[in-house]
């Protein structure tokens, strides 16, 4: 890790080096950038907004999601309020194959070209594996040419291996955290353990989706390393959640992130990350409002998830459709990523 001389100012320093030559902030840059004072904000993403329209383009890809098995996780991600240990109101349930290709069809008429099937398990087990098969095929069946993205757990290498021969071009699996603050978050597997899926992916050809959720209690440190780690990897797409205290998890009465530090945060993802997609995820409503998701629009984000998350209420997919219209940002087209 290089050190930044105390001197240099860091967005003077990102301008050349981010901007200039497309390479991403190290570890110390990046917690300079989210030590910024508030008066430096819109400097900061604004510079994040030029990064991400030259190294990533001007458009936005949009992407829905939907839960094929809900609740009932055997894990204990304290912010998940779809882990079977803690007395959350979600109850476990699985959707029917009609429903999903219902779902694929109305996300591709939203304009997405994106559409992810997520389940609330450790890892597939094979009856999951022929549940996705089934809804593969019978989206396709359907006419819709969409690209299917996967959210399925930890993976053996066969999985993986079954999963590029049905034809999902992307997978899920997020880090959620910094290395150093995994512990504190979950304790039935490691972040090792989701590294080694996600390297598995990488390696077989697949595009890799990782990213987190920031306001967990992780210290400003912890969230800088982040951003490196998730550099690292290197990955297609990050998605960034900010954290919704679900009632019954250990994390209900955690308090929402402040605007200012997740505007902060995203600008410091962009900087770290030129060339990744990175993707409003969860919460964005909550900690930012509708004046804050159009900054981080204008601060790096190039990508959403439009409608519904999995347990939460997201606002209707033609408000983020009107929002992109309005700051003249065009939709990825789905001939544009295949
Ligand atoms: S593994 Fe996924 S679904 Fe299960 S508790 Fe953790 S975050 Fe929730």
């Amino acid at each position: 890790m290089t050190a930044v001389p105390e001197t240099t100012d860091v967005l003077a320093a990102a301008r050349e080096q981010v901007l200039g030559r497309g390479e991403g902030l190290t570890e110390a840059q990046v917690l300079a950038v989210l030590r910024l004072p508030g008066e430096r904000l819109s400097e900061a993403l604004q510079l994040a907004h030029e990064v991400r329209l030259r190294w990533c383009g001007p458009e936005v890809e949009i992407e829905g999601i939907i839960s094929l098995k809900t609740g009932g996780c055997p894990e204990d991600c304290h912010f998940c309020s779809q882990s079977g240990r803690f007395p959350t109101p979600v109850r476990s349930a699985w959707l029917d194959i009609p429903g999903l290709v219902k779902a694929a069809r109305q996300t591709k008429e939203t304009g997405a070209t994106e559409f992810c099937i997520v389940a609330a398990v450790r890892g597939p087990d094979a009856r999951l594996l022929g549940q996705v098969r089934e809804g593969v095929k019978a989206i396709r069946e359907d006419g819709n040419d969409i690209q299917i993205a996967c959210s399925l757990g930890m993976l053996t290498q066969a999985q993986v291996d079954e999963l590029v021969e049905m034809g999902v071009h992307r997978y899920n699996h997020n880090l959620e955290t910094a290395r150093s603050h995994f512990p504190e978050v979950v304790t039935t597997h490691s972040w090792e353990e989701r590294w080694d899926t996600l390297r598995m992916v990488g390696e077989a050809g697949m595009e890799v989706c990782c990213g987190g959720i920031i306001g967990m209690g992780e210290t400003v440190e912890q969230r800088a390393e982040f951003a490196v780690q998730l550099a690292e990897l290197n990955p297609h797409e990050v998605p960034m959640n900010f954290l919704i205290p679900q009632p019954g998890t250990p994390y209900e009465h955690y308090e929402i992130v402040e605007g200012r530090d997740a505007l902060r945060t995203v600008a410091a993802f962009r900087l770290a990350m030129p060339r990744t997609m990175l993707r409003f995820a969860g919460g964005r409503e909550l900690t930012l409002g509708d004046l804050g998701a159009e900054q981080g629009m204008l601060g790096g984000i190039n990508a959403i998830i439009v409608g519904n998350y999995l347990t939460n209420l997201g606002r209707p997919a033609s408000a983020d459709l009107e929002m992109l219209a309005e700051l003249k940002m065009p939709v990825k087209a789905l001939s544009d990523s295949l």
